[in-house]
């Protein structure tokens, strides 16, 4: 079962009971690991990294609490370099605009949301991605039949069309790809329609697209 590891805060209550209702019914594990956890000793470095590692997808919950809680900074920064050969998807609501500093440098997504019904058709598209429950048939059929050949090739066969299905059937939202002005970051950004605007998570600097409406309109309204 695809696994996505959510970083968060004890305090990030409003992130994770959104994210468990739009993962709800999904065949994706969604896996909430509380940085405060570490600090406590409840959790381990050994038990997170092993956690990462099975992940499909790791998502960062930043906020301007975590912002305040240097231990937790540096938990978040470890986890991201942990994660960094994986999908690192760094999450901050967009109200908290100018209030977060926190640098994950190794992320490949950066969404900026808001924890409404808008967003859930998004956030679940994003989940719903990971979802390789009808790829391990196809992998498994393609390997069969590679038996018949020699040297293995079949199951690099019986693998890429399991990839070619996962393709077809999970569209993963990709955003807008961005190169960062200030610091020559590149990464995918996924913003409000009217907010145009975002911090850089690796260098802090705002960064402001220049992009037709259009091309942002593929997000949800930020209701409220
Ligand atoms: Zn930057």
């Amino acid at each position: 079962m695809a696994k996505i590891f959510v970083s968060h805060s004890q305090h990030d209550r409003h992130i994770v009971d959104f994210l468990a209702r739009v993962g709800a019914g999904t065949q994706v594990q969604i896996v909430f690991e509380e940085l405060e956890g570490i600090v406590s000793g409840k959790m381990t470095a050994e038990k997170i990294r092993a956690d990462i590692e099975s992940s499909n997808a790791v998502f960062v919950v930043v906020t301007p609490q975590l912002a305040s809680l240097a231990h937790s900074r540096d938990w978040v920064s470890w986890e991201t370099g942990v994660a960094a050969h994986r999908d690192v998807w760094v999450l901050e609501q967009r109200g908290d605009a100018g209030k977060v500093e926190v640098v994950t440098p190794a992320l490949k997504h950066l969404v900026r949301y808001d924890a409404s019904d808008a967003w859930v058709p998004y956030f679940r598209s994003i989940i719903m991605s990971y979802d390789d429950s009808h790829v391990l048939p196809a992998m498994v059929a393609g390997g069969t039949v590679g038996g018949a050949i020699r040297k293995g090739e079949g199951a690099v066969i019986g693998a890429g069309i399991a990839l070619l299905v996962a393709t077809l059937l999970n569209q993963r939202p990709q955003g807008v790809a961005t190169c960062c002005a200030h610091c020559s970051s590149r990464y995918s950004v996924h913003l409000p329609i009217d907010e145009p605007s975002f911090r850089c998570p690796t260098c802090n600097k705002v960064v402001t697209l220049q992009l037709a409406p259009p091309v942002l309109g593929i997000l949800p309204s930020a209701a409220g």
